[in-house]
């Protein structure tokens, strides 16, 4: 079915999958491929009735109860080694619905695999813990510990900048812990959700356990947030929608890996050898669209002339372009107006006197990458997630006051800092208010085992298969007094 529907919109539509089933609906949207912006697939759009019979179903399944932790785990590895037999298929299907060069989806998929494995490990594992009740006088008798419980529903609403290894943070997590699931996965990237559905069915996950609802946000996601059985809503996107889950969820809980404005800093100390390709590599992997991407670069005065003119020079060996062409290494942005959007701040930034020294060149949705210095700090590229293949450097005398402005966006998902100074950058990490500090990384340095998410309007909740798999479980105290 996959194959067949991939590369073509003239034949019969991908639907949604409910109780193991690829249904149709009632209405069609159309896939793009990013980089030529013509359409690659049909995808039908699930009905309102369609919503409500795929949380009918895993409703019904988590109320008879998952299969044995073990079992599980063999589910999700075997997913695992599937996913890694149909490497291939998964990498051609990113390449043209995510616009990611073969070299960021392969990575996408290889990451895939460890989530699942890391998965495996940790679904016999979410037990509970003995209560230390020797600790408290007065109760020093008593026994207790906790057993652990999954929620229920859960159902994982999904970004389309990683259209494999964030819906599996969320899927393998929530199985693993024992839920059913329902997806929905971004409409830009649908077709590598089906895959990875079909991949997790291959594998033995029972049908009833798994749903993946196809469609808007507007539609589909709203629809979503009106069903009462859903016991837990897992958000990865923008602070704007995520606000809108939220309120939604009322006293059910959410896990919401939202917006952000990552900085790092590079002290004058730094290796340079070693983070110029690190920071090279935050900054444009996947054209900028990673939400720990290196936005905000503060370097130490002395050394910002040498660091803004090497970032440009790696900048150079970086050709942005067709995502086919193995020698691209930018592909293009999810849309044309999101590069139009690019362009457009980049114009406005040096209007207010920032200084343009490579890339920002449009091509169709391709945006080659970006390096701007003396950046006002009002201007969007600084003020606002930008999500594109640029970065915005400020030089800094004062380190107090460089820490107090990485501080300043409404985000906190992640920063980096690069120094020898072992003191320094424990200040920093006591003080730099995101959910991930990195030492000698940049804020994208991340790894599919870290407890991951952000704070202030970057969201709450972590993923990592340990962390998340406690998030979406209930967790009960059991006492004993002898
Ligand atoms: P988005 O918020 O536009 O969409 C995310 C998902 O929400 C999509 O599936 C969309 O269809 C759905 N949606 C939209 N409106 C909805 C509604 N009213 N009700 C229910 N669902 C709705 O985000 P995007 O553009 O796909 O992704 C980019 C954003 O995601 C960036 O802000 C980025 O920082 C963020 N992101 C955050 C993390 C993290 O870990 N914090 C990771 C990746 C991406």
């Amino acid at each position: 079915l996959l194959e067949k529907t991939f590369h073509s919109g003239a034949k019969p539509p991908l639907g949604s999958l409910i109780e193991g089933r690829w249904v149709q609906g009632e209405s069609t949207f159309t896939v793009l491929d990013k980089y030529s912006a013509t359409p690659i697939a049909e995808v039908a759009s699930a009905t309102r009735a369609q919503v409500a019979q795929a949380v009918a179903a895993t409703h019904r399944a988590a109320q008879a109860g998952a299969p044995a932790p073990a079992e599980r785990a063999r589910v999700l590895r075997r997913a695992g080694e599937l996913i890694a037999e149909r490497r291939d298929h998964f990498v051609d299907v990113m390449v043209a619905e995510a616009g990611f060069t073969v070299a960021d989806a392969a990575g996408e998929v290889d990451r895939a695999v460890i989530t699942l494995n890391l998965s495996a490990e940790e679904a016999p594992r979410v037990v509970g813990d003995v209560v230390p009740f020797a600790a408290s006088p007065g109760a020093h008798q008593r026994m207790g510990f906790t057993l652990r419980f999954p929620v229920g529903v859960v159902c994982a609403i999904t970004p389309f900048n990683s259209p494999l290894n964030t819906v599996l943070h969320k899927v393998a997590a929530a199985y693993g812990a024992g839920n059913a699931v329902v997806l929905k996965p971004s409409a830009y990237t649908p077709l590598t959700s089906a895959l990875l559905a079909q991949a997790l069915l291959d594998a033995g996950m029972p049908p009833e356990f798994l749903a993946v609802v196809q469609g808007e946000g507007d539609s589909v996601g709203t629809w979503l947030l009106q069903e009462q059985d859903v016991a837990f809503y897992t958000f990865t996107g923008s602070t704007r929608v995520g606000r809108i889950i939220q309120q939604a969820a009322g006293l059910r809980r959410t896990q919401m890996e939202l917006g952000s404005i990552a900085s790092t800093l590079v002290c004058a100390d730094a290796n340079l050898d070693r983070a110029i390709p690190k920071i090279a590599n935050a900054t444009f992997r996947k054209a900028g669209q990673v939400c720990t991407s290196v936005q905000r670069l503060y370097v130490e005065a002395p050394l910002a002339d040498e660091v803004a003119q090497r970032l440009a020079e790696y900048a150079a060996t970086l050709p942005a372009g067709d995502p086919r062409d193995p020698a691209t290494r930018i592909g293009p942005l999810v849309t044309r107006e999101a590069a139009m959007r690019t362009e457009q701040w980049l114009r406005e930034a040096q209007e207010q006197g920032a200084q343009l020294l490579c890339g920002g060149q449009r091509d169709g949705s391709v945006i080659s990458p970006a390096i701007l210095t003396r950046v006002p700090e009002t201007g969007r590229v600084w003020c606002q997630e930008a999500f594109a293949p640029l970065v915005a450097i400020r030089p800094f005398d004062d380190f107090d006051a460089a820490i107090a402005s990485a501080n300043s966006t409404p985000y906190g998902l992640s920063a980096g800092i690069f120094s020898q100074d072992i003191d320094r950058c424990l200040s920093a990490a006591r003080r730099l208010r995101f959910g991930t500090i990195q030492i000698n990384e940049t804020s994208s340095a991340r790894s599919d085992v870290m407890p991951f998410g952000g704070v202030k309007d970057s969201g709450f909740g972590k993923e990592g298969p340990w962390h998340a798999m406690r998030e979406m479980t209930e967790e009960r105290l059991v006492t004993f007094n002898p």
